[in-house]
């Protein structure tokens, strides 16, 4: 057994062994706060600090002035019955009691995560996960979504809701890819940046995690992510930016990773140099559980609190101070830091519940309302990504069919493995919500609606006998297929794995079920109008595409799921998600194929743990396939509607200095049905490319929703840093003289509109397109095996960099290489 088996076994008994401790606590009611006296209670001796016209800076401050050593030192760990793995807190997963209440000072009630309330809480809705919310590239819808969580989260009595999740998505087999939002860092950012405006809206901190490059499960603890500062800064840090300087995101987890051989929780370069000093960050950093190596280091790197392991601040940081080897004005900056956010987003003057009883009570209540329910459908009906649509197999037509729904994940128990990913983020936690709407439940019940039949077989047969038999008796056969992942463990292929593999906390057990490309194959070769619906947390191979006529992604949607999926299916929702990460068409594609990428590999005179080169630079996710010519199953960027879209109209607007330049063009709905369109910019590099940046970057986005022949103008800002690039010498962002046309499109793939561009100062240059000419033609056009959508424009012409070429049928023709193969940034 692996050293990594093996601690991933002992903290799932850990884990186990708590659990069960902390159930027969809370189911008991016994209250562990101990605290009663209510914030409200004491504000008159508080008033220095109580007084909202002063900022949150000034009254954090006046506050640190009032309190004793011991208090501040208590703010920066839970106390040791607290301190562990564990939920001995009502079941959350970290509390830090009010160091003194008398200085009203509320308690720290820490909980998972971003699909809903979770830990061991009850009664909470288990949302869509973060890659279903951010594939709606909706931040209105987003924000919505946060104001949700955060509204239970509140009424829970949690002041620090552990997400959102915003890591680069770097390498597809991640076990917790699902949790973040996708493999572009300004889509993360700008998903990021509305849920955690929703969020902080309801007197909760949000907490952007796992900082930084923690992009593996696999040796998650010890791996060393091994990276150049052009590639940090260009890929993996905007995120944290847009979270903090859009959203004033409050709290920053850092990761258990390594960053260029130093633990994330105690590395100076990205948590202060990075974070403090060239984003502005002013709130609180707390490791994750268990990522805290030491005290001095920690202390000194920019580690504001402790959690998970209760050993290296408290008496231990004491004694550093004491020791002269942290100083107490460090000490002080932790507490400023740890307050400040808690003054910004009003846990002081919309305190949680305080005292025993008030938290058992809140803890005790449910909120999972049916309203509440309602916008778990909606996220999830929101993200859905359409990806086949051959013939108009969908919407299914009505009345009078019969739909043959296939799979095991289509009802319990697979279906309770298909609502959420696993892990710390799973609601709740070790257990599975009593109220999922399985996918067949909810065909059945639109089903019946719309006098269609329903018939139910799980693919079980031998030689998936009943199945087959029930997509020969049904007008369309939609066959649900899975891939389950969790917390704790990456995949070891995108391939779907065996019907009945289950996840569970941190670790999942292979199925001893069909296999499921194979009963896909066989459905399909039974009914040429097959369907495949999958519930996956990112990409998976689909070797039976060209054999069915249609696709859903569906992700991990949530409580919801049955209904949501039958309601995208039936047409009564049009399917409004796009990718927010690549589908490769084959695993030997991916972008890190050697063992030195990942999972990493050991270094000599290095015990601590493997080291992951970071060697592909930005080639990450589309930069990858765009500049090695590769032709992906799905772009970056693609979905499908019921309807189709025209774009005209086209203009690129300078931006006035230190501002946002723009893109504008009319979008018209040319379908007959009302339906929404992800418009997306995004800015090239120029002819010479002499810094070798990607060849385009995704810069703005917007999602815009019309009715049959509606006409809409758009206008989309693209950042001062569109044209820029990290440069290393100086540490900071310079411009990239040249043209960088700017194109418009439905996806990374699918460019509408182009023609302009902007120069490195960020003004519009009218004729961009020379700057595409001087790449070198391909040795042979490779054809992009891109399903164009069947209901698409007539109208549609893509005109990709290069050549222009018309999409007519189904495929369409890449342009031309870049000039010179890129070379890791440096
Ligand atoms: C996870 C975090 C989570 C924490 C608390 C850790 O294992 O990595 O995402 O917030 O546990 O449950």
């Amino acid at each position: 057994m692996s050293k990594h088996v093996r601690r991933i076994l002992r903290a799932t008994r850990i884990r186990t062994l708590l659990l069960a401790t902390t159930v027969a606590v809370v189911a008991a009611s016994l209250p562990v706060g101990g605290h009663v006296t209510t914030a409200a209670a004491a504000t008159t001796s508080c008033s220095a600090w109580m007084d909202t016209t002063k900022t949150p800076d000034q009254r954090a401050q006046a506050l640190l002035a009032a309190m004793t050593q011991a208090d501040k030192i208590a703010l920066t760990q839970a106390p040791a019955e607290y301190a562990s793995i564990g939920w001995a807190h009502y079941g959350v997963a970290g509390y830090i009691p009010s160091p003194d209440t008398s200085l009203c000072i509320p308690d720290l009630v820490f909980n998972d995560a971003g699909q809903g309330v979770g830990d061991l809480m009850t009664g909470t809705t288990a949302f869509p996960a973060p890659i279903s919310q951010a594939s709606s590239w909706d931040p209105v819808a987003q924000q919505a979504y946060g104001a949700t969580l955060g509204a239970q989260a509140f009424a829970k009595g949690i002041n620090i809701q552990l997400t959102p999740g915003i890591e680069t998505d770097r390498v597809p087999l991640n076990g917790r890819n699902w949790e973040y939002m996708s493999e572009d860092p300004f889509l993360a950012g700008q998903t990021a940046a509305a849920v955690v405006r929703g969020i902080q809206a309801q007197n909760v901190i949000a907490t952007i995690k796992h900082y930084v490059t923690n992009s593996q499960e696999t040796n998650r603890s010890t791996d060393s992510s091994d990276i150049d500062a052009r590639t940090l800064h260009e890929l993996y840090l905007p995120q944290y930016q847009a979270a903090i300087q859009q959203a004033g995101a409050g709290a920053v987890m850092c990761s258990y990773n390594r960053i260029n051989s130093v633990y994330a929780c105690e590395n100076r370069d990205t948590l202060t140099t990075a974070l403090r000093t060239e984003m502005g960050f002013t709130g609180l950093v707390m490791a994750d559980w268990g990522a805290t190596h030491s005290t001095v280091a920690s202390a000194n790197a920019g580690l504001d609190i402790e959690m998970g392991s209760g050993t290296y601040y408290g008496t231990a940081l004491q004694t550093a101070i004491t020791n002269g080897q942290v100083s107490q004005a460090t000490l002080d900056t932790m507490v400023l830091d740890i307050l400040r956010p808690m003054f910004a987003e009003g846990l002081f003057d919309h305190p949680i519940a305080m005292g025993a009883a008030a938290q058992a009570a809140a803890a005790a209540t449910p909120t999972d309302t049916p309203a509440q329910n309602t916008v778990a459908g909606q996220v999830a009906e929101n993200g859905m990504v359409l990806l086949k649509n051959d013939g108009n197999v969908l919407p299914l037509t009505s009345p009078a069919n019969t739909i043959a729904v296939i799979g095991g994940p289509a009802t319990t128990p697979d279906a309770l493995y298909t609502y959420n990913g696993g892990g710390s983020g799973h609601i709740p936690e070790a257990a599975y919500k009593a109220n999922v709407i399985t996918p067949l439940t909810g065909m059945q019940t639109l089903a019946a609606t719309k006098t269609d039949a329903v018939i139910y077989a799980n693919g079980n047969g031998p030689q998936f006998e009943d199945a087959v038999a029930a997509a020969k008796v049904a007008s369309v056969a939609v066959v649900f297929a899975y891939t389950p992942e969790t917390e704790g463990v990456d995949m070891s292929s995108l391939s779907m794995p065996p019907e009945g593999t289950h996840c569970e906390l941190i670790g999942c057990t292979t199925g001893s079920g069909y296999n499921q490309d194979a009963l896909i194959s066989a459905v399909a070769a039974a009914n040429p109008n097959t369907v495949v619906v999958l519930e996956t947390g990112g990409p998976v191979l689909m070797p039976w595409l060209s054999q069915v006529k249609g696709v859903l992604e569906a992700w991990y949607p949530g409580q919801d799921e049955g209904d949501a999926i039958a309601s995208v299916l039936f047409g009564d929702t049009d399917p409004a998600g796009h990718l927010t990460e690549t589908f490769p068409a084959s695993q030997a594609d991916l972008p890190t194929t050697t063992t030195a990428q990942y999972p990493g590999i050991s270094q000599p005179g290095d015990s601590v743990g493997p080291h992951s080169s970071y060697s592909e630079g930005l080639n990450v996710g589309y930069r990858w396939y765009d500049d090695m010519r590769l032709t992906p199953l799905f772009p970056f960027g693609y979905g499908l509607s019921y309807t189709s879209f025209a774009y005209s109209n086209y203009s690129v607007a300078s931006a006035p200095p230190g501002d946002q330049a723009s893109v504008s063009f009319d979008l018209t709905n040319i379908g007959k049905v009302a339906g929404a369109e992800v418009a997306q910019a995004y800015v090239g590099s120029p002819a010479d490319n002499y810094v070798n940046e990607p060849l385009h970057q995704l810069r703005g986005y917007q999602k815009v929703t019309l009715q049959p022949g509606q006409t809409q103008h758009v206008t989309i800002a693209l950042d001062p840093e569109s044209t820029s690039y990290w440069d290393t010498t100086s540490q900071s962002w310079q411009p990239e003289t040249g043209c960088h046309p700017v194109w418009v499109g439905s996806s990374s793939r699918d460019i509408e509109l182009q023609g302009s561009g902007l120069d490195g100062s960020m003004q519009a240059v009218a004729d961009c397109a020379a700057s595409v000419s001087t790449y070198v033609p391909p040795v042979a056009a490779a054809t992009v095996a891109v399903p164009v959508p069947s209901t698409g424009s007539a109208s549609l012409t893509a005109l990709l960099w290069g050549s222009a070429l018309t999409i007519g049928g189904a495929a369409l023709v890449v342009g031309r290489r870049r000039r010179r193969g890129r070379a890791p940034a440096s």
